[in-house]
């Protein structure tokens, strides 16, 4: 689970911008402007079946990170929150 989704930057951060770049998933900004201190990203390779493979991105720690639970879900109402 990637925490960037409870943080108070996910709409300006250009961590949480590549992440969604690697996730192939729309953009919350198009030109984010806020520079996170020392995001960990945690790389999975994941099955997708059919012998297929892909690779997962999840921010896992961050000295940045401002708690503001279900803030992506604010800024995205009824949508599916990425995982
Ligand atoms: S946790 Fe860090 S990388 Fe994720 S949105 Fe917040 S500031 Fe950006």
């Amino acid at each position: 689970m990637c925490i960037c989704v409870d943080c108070h930057w996910v709409d300006r951060c250009q961590a949480y911008h590549a992440v969604e770049r690697q996730h192939g998933v729309d953009h919350l900004c198009v030109a984010p402007s806020f520079v996170p201190q020392s995001p960990r990203i945690h790389v999975s390779v994941i099955e997708l079946g059919d012998a297929q493979v892909g690779v997962e991105w999840d921010v896992r720690g961050c000295d940045s990170f401002e708690a503001e639970p279900g803030r992506w879900l604010q800024l995205r109402p009824g949508q599916a929150q990425p995982t």
